[in-house]
C-alpha cells in the first residue's frame, strides 16, 4: 500500500522527513490545544442526543476535551431499522464507487492529520508519535481494502460444460456491526468500518467508551467523502448495554470485534442465541507475547526490541512483548543492558517530544495494572521500575520489568507497561515453546537467534499469528503484516490482509444454461 509518511535518513543518521513532519505536525497540533469536541449519536446522519459524559486528557486530568453523549437502546434499535432498509440499495452501489469513497476518506485523514493526531494524543493519551502512525494505518486501511475490493469482489466466471455458464460473485451480507477498543481509536476503529462498507454492509458502528471523540470525527470525514448518510449508524456509548441490543438483534449478520477475549464471547454466545440470521464473527482479542531470545542473540538488539516492543504506547498495544525468554548463558548481561535502557525511559505528558511513554487509559487500568504489580513486588521478583516524575496529575504506570519462572504463572493478560523475564536452557527451548502455546493465546511471537535452524523449529512449533524474527514485534504494517492471531487471540482473518473483505461477504454463484 502507499505509504503516508516516507523515511530518509542524512549523513549523520537523523531521519529528515519524520524530523521534519514531526516539526509540522507538532505546531499545527498546538492549535488544537483546548479545542473542545463533540460526539453524539447519529442515525441516518440525524444527530440525537444522549446521556452526557465529560472526557478528560488521561495525561492531565484537570484538561477537557470534550462531551461524548451515550446512546441508549432505543436509538440502537432505531439505528438497525433503518440500515436494514437501506442495505440493498448500498449493497448495489457498484463496488468501483464505494471504493472511491474510502480513497476519498484516505485523503482526509492525511489533510486533517494534524488534528487527528492532537485527538489521538489529548483523548487518548498517545505520544505524538504513535499518532502520527495512527494517522498512517488509518490511511493505509482505506487505501488497501479500496484496492482488495476491486481486486477480490468482482464477478468471476469458472469453467464448466459447454452449454453453462457459471458465475461467481460477491455482496453484502446486510447489517454488519463493527465494536472497535480504544488502544487504536482511529485506526482500528477505520479498518473495520472500511471494509465493512467496501464489502456492501451497511454499519453500525460502536467505538469504545474512551475514545468516543475522535469516533466522531472520523465519522463526519466518511461523510465528507461521500458516504451516503443512511449506509452507517453511530452510536457511542456503553458496550454491554449497546451490546446486548445489537447482538441479539435477528437481523444483525455480523459483528467485528476487537477488544478483550472476555468480551468476544460474551457476543459469541449473544450471537448463537439470537434469532434470525445465523451472525459471522470476527473477533481479534488479547494476547500473551512473548519473545525467545537464545545464546546466540546480541545481546544490545535484544534489548532495544524487547523495551520498544514492551513498552511503547505504555504497553497498551495487543501485540506488545509480556514475557522475555532469555537463555540463562546470557541473561545476566541482557537483564544488566535491560535495567539500563529502563532507567533511560522518560515518562509524563505526551505532547512533550521528550517522553517516551504516557499514561495509561483509564483510572480502572491502573489500579489493575498496580495490583499486579504489587503482588509481584511483594513476591520479591522486581528487576527494574522507570521512575516517574513527581509532578504528574494522569493515570501514569511507571515502566516496570520482573522475574518470574515461566509464562504459566501470568493468569491474564496485563495490558500496560509491565515486562516479564524468564531464564531458560539450551535444553527446554521445546519446553518454552510449548508453555507459550499452553497459555491458549496466539497473537504475536519474537525471536532472537542467529541460528536460523532455531527460528525455523520455533517457527514449526509456535501457535501464534505473527511470528517477527530478530526484530521487535509491535507496529504490524497494513498489506505487510497482515494481523491477527489464534486461539484465545482471535478468530482470523488478518486485518490488513488479502482475505479480510471476504469474510464481510455471502458468496454467491449462479449457474445460465445457455
Ligand atoms: P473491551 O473488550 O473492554 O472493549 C472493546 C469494545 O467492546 C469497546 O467498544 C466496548 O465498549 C465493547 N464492549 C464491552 N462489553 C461489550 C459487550 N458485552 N458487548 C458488546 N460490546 C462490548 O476491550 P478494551 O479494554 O477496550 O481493549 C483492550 C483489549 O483489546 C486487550 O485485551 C487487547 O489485547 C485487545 N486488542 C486486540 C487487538 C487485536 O488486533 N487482536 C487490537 C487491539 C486491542
Amino acid at each position: 500500500p502507499p505509504a503516508l509518511y516516507g523515511n530518509r535518513t542524512n549523513s549523520q543518521g537523523i531521519n529528515m522527513n519524520i524530523q521534519t513532519q514531526w516539526n509540522e505536525l507538532s505546531s499545527a497540533y498546538q492549535k488544537f490545544l483546548g479545542r473542545q469536541w463533540q460526539a453524539a449519536p447519529v442515525i441516518a446522519g440525524q444527530k440525537l442526543t444522549g446521556a452526557p459524559h465529560k472526557v478528560h486528557c488521561p495525561y492531565q486530568l484537570s484538561q477537557e476535551v470534550g462531551t461524548a453523549q451515550f446512546a441508549t437502546a432505543e436509538q440502537a434499535k432505531q439505528a438497525i431499522d433503518g440500515l436494514a432498509a437501506f442495505w440493498p440499495r448500498w449493497n448495489a452501489t457498484p463496488i468501483e464507487q464505494r471504493a472511491q469513497i474510502l480513497e476519498r476518506l484516505g485523503d482526509l485523514l492525511e489533510a486533517n492529520r494534524a488534528e487527528l493526531m492532537a485527538m489521538c494524543t489529548l483523548e487518548a493519551g498517545k505520544t505524538l508519535q504513535d499518532g502520527i502512525d495512527e494517522v498512517r494505518e488509518a490511511v493505509d486501511f482505506c487505501r488497501y481494502y479500496a484496492l482488495q475490493a476491486r481486486l477480490k469482489l468482482g464477478r468471476e466466471e469458472l469453467k464448466g460444460p459447454t452449454g453453462e455458464r457459471n458465475e461467481l460473485f460477491h455482496e453484502g451480507r446486510g447489517v454488519f456491526v463493527c465494536i472497535s477498543p480504544w488502544n487504536f481509536p482511529l485506526a482500528i476503529y477505520l479498518g473495520q468500518i472500511t471494509a465493512a462498507l467496501v464489502a456492501g454492509n451497511t454499519v453500525l458502528a460502536k467505538p469504545a467508551e474512551q475514545t468516543s471523540l475522535i469516533a466522531a470525527r472520523a465519522l463526519e470525514l466518511m461523510f465528507e467523502a461521500g458516504l451516503p448518510k443512511e449506509a452507517i449508524a453511530f452510536l457511542p456509548g456503553d458496550g454491554a448495554t449497546l451490546g446486548g441490543v445489537f447482538c441479539r438483534d435477528p437481523r444483525v449478520v455480523g459483528v467485528c470485534f476487537t477488544g478483550s477475549t472476555d468480551t468476544a464471547r460474551i457476543i459469541n454466545r449473544q450471537l448463537a442465541e439470537k434469532e434470525g440470521a445465523i451472525a459471522a464473527l470476527i473477533a481479534e482479542t488479547g494476547g500473551q507475547n512473548a519473545m525467545i531470545v537464545d545464546s546466540t542473540a546480541l545481546p544490545e538488539q535484544v534489548v532495544k526490541d524487547a523495551v520498544g516492543s514492551a513498552f511503547t504506547s505504555a504497553g497498551q498495544r495487543c501485540s506488545a512483548l509480556r514475557v522475555l525468554y532469555v537463555q540463562r548463558d546470557i541473561a545476566d548481561r541482557v537483564i544488566e543492558l535491560l535495567k539500563g535502557a529502563m532507567a533511560e525511559l522518560k515518562v509524563g505528558p505526551t505532547h512533550l517530544r521528550e517522553n517516551d511513554l504516557g499514561p495509561v487509559i483509564d483510572a480502572e487500568a491502573r489500579e489493575g495494572l498496580l495490583a499486579h504489580i504489587q503482588q509481584l513486588k511483594a513476591e520479591g521478583k522486581l528487576i527494574a521500575e522507570a521512575e516517574l516524575p513527581g509532578s504528574l496529575n494522569g493515570h501514569f504506570v511507571a515502566p516496570v520489568a520482573f522475574e518470574i519462572g515461566s509464562i504459566l504463572e501470568l493468569k491474564k493478560e496485563q495490558f500496560g507497561p509491565v515486562l516479564h523475564v524468564v531464564r531458560f536452557d539450551a535444553a527446554d527451548l521445546e519446553k518454552v515453546v510449548g508453555d507459550i502455546n499452553a497459555t491458549g493465546y496466539g497473537l504475536t511471537l519474537g525471536v532472537h537467534s542467529r541460528n536460523e535452524e532455531t527460528a525455523e523449529r520455533i517457527e514449526a512449533l509456535a501457535r501464534v499469528g505473527n511470528l517477527y524474527v530478530n526484530r521487535n514485534q509491535v507496529g504490524a504494517v497494513v498489506g505487510v503484516q497482515p494481523f491477527g492471531g489464534c486461539g484465545l487471540s482471535g478468530t482470523g482473518p488478518k486485518a490488513g490482509g488479502p482475505s479480510y473483505l471476504l469474510r464481510f461477504v455471502n458468496e454467491r454463484t449462479t449457474s445460465t444454461n445457455t
